[in-house]
């Protein structure tokens, strides 16, 4: 028996095959109430304490759809350049499992109230910035389900489980969800489109201010649809990796599944359409439910809501509410920090757009807040593998930081340390300087009875330098700042030591 590899190494992948991705994703809308029922909507209450008759499905209970639901998904389709439907109809989506006590949710099917349209995404390559144009199949309201909590297995999944819990606060929330045309064309980018996209898409989010998309409270989650053809060849069959839910895990849950469906396919088997899922800690997905024989939910219009026939008037009311988009907003703030496409583009794809934009709303200035945001910070983002804005350290301490370095009291080195201790939870940046004793050694006096205990340690140096060998200068002020214990600013150990030996750098 021959065995195969599960998995092909992503360059070779991508030379062998092109991918075609679509993309599912579903937010929590931030409305007060739910979508068919008053009940609040709020985030961390008790199990069942924000259920009514209606979001529970008792017998006799009526929804009614909430304005502002369908108020944000119009904004919404209006921003991603859909048209907006005259009517269009929710729909019974019926299946039987108990995160749902109706035993159908209420979605809409085949007339969504946006649809059509597309958002321009933009990624980073080796030859510079790479414009793609995501086009948008539909952009619908639903409402979310319950949660299920399944215990005593290992896996926190259902086989195993020895009981389910299950809790209803979330069924009924508003859901908007958002489906991509098929994409394709992006070749080798195709992990960093996706990235990009759901980046996007977010931003686009918060800027109208239809959700605050908190991923990690699981309010965006994105289903990733993956296949493979070879060159000239029909599209391949895709797979379907459910509920994808940080930025970071759109990206690998592509990558992986190119990874995966290359080796099975040039081992000459066939891909199958299937649900997987996706595990943050592998990076590797699993197979779920096959969806070869498609599941029949018997779809049919919700017969107990009126249609939603949102007038012409009231649709290009809403268009004026829009704010300012993201891709105008970052078009404008690269004007003015004055910095390079590239350079703009880096910061956006790390993730460090808001954060440089408050750390700058601070008082700091744009080249200071780049640097940081780019540097030490996505550094460390990136060796703990966390998103730049987890990284638990403030746009209003890096501006603390920053008058620190400028008043001369922190050295950039210092600076790191401060960081270092903040992010170890020893307190704020006053904290960790008093708690680690980082003060710069700005003290004349100190410095010049330091560089005298260098010049007295190492007279051979000493003698050196005032012969004119002003290189030598390196060993006395690395001397003096191991004496320090490098809290002493090195270019000023430098002036006060040749000062101090009447010698002219
Ligand atoms: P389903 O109900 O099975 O999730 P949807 O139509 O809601 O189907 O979504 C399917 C997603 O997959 C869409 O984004 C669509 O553009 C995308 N898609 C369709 N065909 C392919 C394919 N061959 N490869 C990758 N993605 C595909
Ligand atoms: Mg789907
Ligand atoms: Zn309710």
């Amino acid at each position: 028996m021959t065995t195969t590899a599960e998995t092909m190494p992503y360059a070779e992948a991508i030379a062998a095959f092109e991918p075609v991705l679509g993309l599912e994703t579903h937010v929590e809308l931030g409305t007060a109430s739910k979508m068919f029922c008053s009940c609040p909507t709020a985030f961390g209450a008790d199990p069942n304490t924000q259920v009514c008759p209606v979001c529970l499905g008792l017998p006799g209970s009526m929804p009614v759809v909430n304005r502002m639901g369908v108020e944000s998904t119009i904004r919404m389709g209006l921003a991603l350049n859909c048209s907006i439907a005259e009517w269009c109809r929710f729909a019974r989506k019926n299946y039987f499992y108990p995160d749902m006590p109706k035993d159908y949710q209420i979605s809409q099917y085949d007339e969504p109230l946006c649809f059509d349209g597309w958002l321009d995404v933009t990624v980073e390559t080796d030859d510079g910035p790479r414009a793609f144009r995501v086009e948008i199949e539909r952009v619908h309201m639903e409402e979310d389900t319950g949660k299920l909590t399944h215990a005593g297995g290992a896996t926190g999944r259902i086989h195993g489980a020895d009981y389910s819990l299950v809790d209803y606060n979330r069924a009924g929330i508003p859901l908007i969800e958002i489906v991509t045309k098929p994409i394709v064309g992006t070749g080798e980018l195709a992990p960093l489109v996706a990235r990009a996209y759901v980046t996007e898409l977010r931003d686009l989010m918060r800027s109208l201010g239809v959700s605050d998309v908190r991923m990690e409270e699981g309010s965006l989650r994105c289903d990733v649809n993956v296949s493979l053809n070879r060159a000239g060849d029909d599209w391949g069959t895709r797979s379907e990796t459910k509920n994808v839910n940080s930025l970071r895990s759109v990206e690998r849950a592509v990558r992986s599944e190119i990874e995966r469906q290359a080796a099975v396919l040039s081992s000459g088997g066939r891909v199958i359409q299937e649900t997987r899922h996706f595990h943050e800690d592998t990076g590797r997905s699993t197979p779920g439910r096959s969806k070869e024989q498609a599941e029949d939910y018997r779809y049919f219009p919700e017969p107990d809501l009126v249609p939603v026939a949102p007038s012409r008037e009231w649709v290009e009311e809403l268009r004026g509410t829009l704010p300012e988009l993201p891709s105008a907003k970052r078009a404008r703030l690269r004007a003015e920090w004055g910095i390079s496409d590239h350079d703009f583009q880096t910061l956006v794809n790390g993730g460090a757009l808001e954060l440089v934009e408050a750390t700058i709303a601070e008082g700091v200035d744009p080249a200071a807040a780049r640097k940081w945001w780019t540097g030490e910070l996505a550094r460390i983002a990136n060796d703990r593998e966390i998103e730049l804005a987890d990284v638990p350290v403030s746009p209003g301490q890096i501006k603390h930081i920053q008058r620190l370095i400028e008043d001369g009291s922190l050295t950039d080195k210092l600076a790191r340390q401060v960081i270092e201790g903040i992010i170890a939870g020893e307190g704020d940046v006053d904290d960790v300087v008093a708690g680690r004793g980082l003060a710069v050694v700005s003290d004349d006096s100190a410095l010049l009875a330091a560089i005298d205990q260098a010049l007295v340690d190492q007279p051979d140096v000493a003698e050196k330098i005032r012969g004119g060998k002003v290189q030598a200068a390196g060993a006395i002020v690395g001397a003096v700042m191991k004496a320090t214990r490098g809290q002493a600013d090195a270019a000023k150990v430098r002036a006060l030591l040749f000062e101090r030996l009447g010698v002219s750098e």
